[in-house]
């Protein structure tokens, strides 16, 4: 099981990396700093190192697992 999650992960490193190229602005930072889900504001660290993200690491945690759960 563990297997399977290991490939999720890399499937979704593959689409952000393939996000990063595609959103090559120099202003990539368009989405507003909180996070839509818990309307915590998003570190700026997380922002710099993913602009598209639109919820803090916690709730993209939660997502991501949900979505593993769901398939
Ligand atoms: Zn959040």
């Amino acid at each position: 099981m563990a297997d399977s999650a290991d490939r999720a992960g890399e499937i979704i490193d593959a689409n952000l990396s393939s996000a990063l190229h595609r959103s090559r602005l120099p202003n990539t930072v368009a989405t507003d700093p909180w996070c839509e889900e818990c309307g915590e504001e998003i570190p700026q660290a997380r922002r710099h190192a993913a602009p598209w993200a639109t919820t803090c690491t916690e709730c993209q945690g939660l997502r991501e697992s949900q979505a593993r759960h769901r398939r």
